[in-house]
């Protein structure tokens, strides 16, 4: 029996695709055996005269441009496959994105990805009028409706029924009250992880645990006033910096074969070590986002509080963190399988590199504060590798989260960047 769909209950959520073949010119694809049956019964090969798809170390990709794009994507920004067979015959990775689907052991719940120019800037239909494509798809996909995951609230600790449903339903109402500044919503949630991170769970289960984040939340944000947190530290800023460049860090499938192991590893080495010095100009990354800029000009663009643009930032990243928890893609299936309270420690961290980020765009574009724009294209690149890219669900990973729960980290790069 396929578990049942609960798509994404963020009434303030829409989506429709606009065609602006964004995520055809960044994204790798990944090939199922069925997507590799439809293209061969496409006869691509036959009639573009070269291959269409590539290998690299085992799996099977679509093939990209040297530019990075899918082959298939045309001048118009139409996908060739869309338009010469329809949607349906699209790889199913395609056809899902931006929804993101991870079971629980009761359902499967509906995510969505804001690496999706639409997501980020809120334009299409509800979210609910596209649960019959959804179940289509997800039919093509059956692991994403089979419960396969044991929930756990923390390391070492499974979740007992109801847990991680109060923790979400509860957190989303913390990050929905309008009387919070933005600032304060997210160091309250910043605050809430790292009290987390600190209880002695064991001791206050089922009831009693939803009885501590009720407290925790209603808190917020009196209990902020009362533990102020210092200035973020130099060394937190440098692990800031060295989060983002491993959100950032993007080596194409394409450009790893054509350059060799050994120079991806070495350029990759170089890049890091720049951001981690936070001197001097910033290295190429993800297709030179930040080019033209130094980490200088980064630290003078004030916090995103400052910003003209700051209510409408405050909802997009309100949005995005609502959504994030409520589509079951701050934990568990939907986030390497981590605990509840290790996620939320990474979405609080995903939060403080996207403004870092946006910091650092508005710098490259010569803007005197993060304005809306550059913190959309900023959340863009952040959440486009969030739950994929294997090195950011690593223990180097979990190593960086322990840091942060030391001094106030969590909370300190939040009201540095928020
Ligand atoms: S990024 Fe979103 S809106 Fe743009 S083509 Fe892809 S799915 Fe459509």
């Amino acid at each position: 029996m396929a578990l049942p769909i609960l798509v994404l209950p963020v009434q303030q959520q829409r989506y429709s695709c606009h065609g602006c073949g964004n995520c055809c010119r960044d994204f790798t694809v990944q090939l199922r055996p069925a997507d590799l049956d439809t293209l061969r019964a496409q006869q691509w090969e036959a009639r573009l005269g070269h291959a269409v798809t590539s290998e690299f170390r085992g799996t099977t990709y679509l093939r990209q441009r040297d530019d990075g794009a899918c082959v298939f994507l045309l001048d118009d920004g139409l996908c060739r496959i869309h338009k010469e067979f329809g949607f349906a015959q699209k790889p199913i990775a395609c056809q899902l994105f931006p929804f993101v689907l991870v079971p629980d052991d009761a359902r499967t719940r509906v995510g969505i990805s804001f690496a999706c120019q639409s997501v980020r800037e809120n334009k299409g239909a509800e979210l609910r009028s596209h649960i019959n494509e959804i179940d289509r798809m997800s039919r093509a996909v059956p692991e994403t409706r089979a419960a396969t995951y044991t929930a756990m609230l923390a390391d070492a600790m499974s979740a007992k029924d109801g847990e991680l449903d109060a923790l979400a339903q509860l957190l989303d109402r913390m990050l929905s009250r309008d009387d919070l500044v933005m600032r304060d919503r997210f160091d309250g949630l910043a605050w809430i992880a790292a009290s987390l991170g600190r209880a002695k769970l064991a001791e206050v289960r089922a009831t009693r645990f939803r009885e501590l984040v009720n407290v925790l939340v209603n808190a917020v944000p009196g209990e902020l006033e009362h533990l102020p947190v210092e200035t973020v530290l130099p060394k937190q800023v440098r692990l800031l910096r060295q989060a983002v460049y491993a959100r950032l860090e993007d080596v194409q499938v394409g450009t790893a074969k054509t350059k060799g192991r050994w120079r991806t590893v070495l350029t990759q080495l170089l890049a890091s070590r720049a951001f981690t010095r936070g001197k001097g100009a910033v290295p190429p990354v993800a297709k030179g986002l930040l080019v033209g800029t130094d980490f200088a000009r980064i630290s003078a663009i004030p916090a995103l509080t400052e910003s003209p643009d700051r209510d409408a930032i405050d909802q997009l990243l309100t949005r995005y963190a609502r959504a994030t928890i409520l589509g079951n893609r701050a934990w568990g299936a939907g986030y390497y399988g981590w605990p509840a309270v290790r996620g939320l420690q990474a979405l609080v961290l995903n939060i403080a590199c996207t403004a870092w980020t946006a910091r650092a765009l508005a710098a490259a574009r010569g803007h005197p504060h993060a304005t809306l724009d550059d913190v959309r294209d900023a959340l863009g690149r952040i959440d486009r590798h969030a739950g994929r890219a294997p090195w950011l669900g690593s223990v180097g990973e979990r190593l960086r989260l322990e840091y942060f729960r030391l001094d106030d980290g969590l909370r300190r790069i939040i009201r540095d960047g928020i």
